[in-house]
């Protein structure tokens, strides 16, 4: 039989604690700030034992300085201490603080994954574009297409979701309007659910699945 959730947090935190019970054992626990992109939805929580994780974030305890590797939601659900510069954050800035963290390892991965595909093809678009991405954390529609598309057919290891497409200037949004429909397709993971309804409205029809 499977231990249960809370026995199996029980197991893995008490014997790298000095507190012999929960939720006293949390107490000498707080994130170090390190973190790791594994890329791919493969780890475990070594706390909870969730599996699945992209992200992990590492917890140190004070007393002992055992580590784990945890993702972000058991931080907050336990209330783990978050600092910055030296203060611990409320729960809300916490769970702002390790939404940023995973923010960065996104844009990260993206620009890791351009800087790839920029030295794979001689494509003087691919340059441009991470440099707009650089700045803008964003792509327009048509750096969008022509990103995911080279990214896909060079078989460049990505998550189309976290490239981000702007839209809010008109240029942007007629660029959208008159792009061919197997160009929007492309581009359709990137885009948001309200960018997508956007998208409709101006005529384009939604990938099947
Ligand atoms: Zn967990």
């Amino acid at each position: 039989m499977t231990a249960s959730y809370p026995a199996r947090v029980a197991t893995n935190i008490l014997p790298k604690s000095v507190a012999d019970k929960l939720p006293e054992a949390f107490e000498e626990w707080s994130f170090t700030e390190e973190t790791i992109d594994h890329e791919q939805a493969i780890e475990t929580c070594q706390l909870c034992e969730q599996e699945e994780l992209r992200y992990h974030f590492e917890i140190r305890n004070r007393l002992t300085s055992h580590t784990l590797w945890v993702g972000s939601q058991c931080i907050l659900k336990f209330e783990l201490s978050v600092f910055e510069a030296g203060r611990k954050l409320s729960s809300t800035d916490a769970k702002r603080k390790l939404e940023r963290l995973t923010q960065k390892m996104r844009l990260d991965s993206c620009i890791s994954a351009l800087e790839r595909l920029a030295a794979a093809e001689p494509n003087p678009i691919l340059p441009n574009a991470l440099k707009y991405f650089r700045q803008h954390k964003r792509l327009t529609p048509k750096f969008a297409f022509v990103v995911l598309w080279r990214l896909r057919v060079n078989n460049i290891d990505h998550s189309p979701s976290f490239f981000k497409v702007e839209l809010k200037r008109d240029l942007h949004k007629q660029h959208l309007r008159d792009m061919p429909l197997s160009q929007v397709h492309e581009i359709w993971p990137a885009l948001t659910g309200a960018q997508r309804q956007t998208a409709m409205r101006m005529g384009h029809s939604a990938p099947k699945t």
